[in-house]
């Protein structure tokens, strides 16, 4: 069933001067963009329960296929209504990656993505 692709699960946010800063499932995942803040005696960390589901995604580079981007893409399906999202792919994003949901079916998507798809993508000769 499609359905059970949405769970609900704890995620954290990481808060400062009434700023957010960012989310992760997990603590270290709050800390990538900003190591320093995990000494930081002023932020503090949220949990919310929010939806989360998963999806299958495909690196690709925008600049074969007539746009420009300086990085890749990781993109991928809704599985309920089918609305495509994507997020900068970078040699530092996990497997699977945590992205945000612009569609009602859920409010985070765990992406997986295929790293001999990636090498493909980055190899293959413009067609
Ligand atoms: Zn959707």
């Amino acid at each position: 069933m499609q359905e059970s692709v949405i769970q609900s699960r704890e995620v954290l946010q990481l808060w400062r001067h009434g700023h957010l800063i960012a989310y992760g499932l997990k603590e270290d995942d709050l800390y990538a963009v900003a190591p320093s803040l995990r000494d930081d005696l002023e932020k503090s960390v949220v949990a919310v329960v929010d939806r989360v589901g998963t999806a299958s995604g495909t690196v690709l580079d925008w600049s074969k296929r007539g746009g420009y981007s300086r990085t890749l893409k990781l993109h991928w399906n809704c599985p309920k209504c089918g609305q495509q999202w994507w997020e900068d792919y970078t040699e530092e994003s996990k497997n699977p990656h945590f992205g945000s949901s612009g569609c009602d079916c859920a409010d985070w998507w765990l992406v997986e993505w295929s790293s001999s798809q990636v090498s493909d993508e980055r190899t293959n000769a413009c067609s």
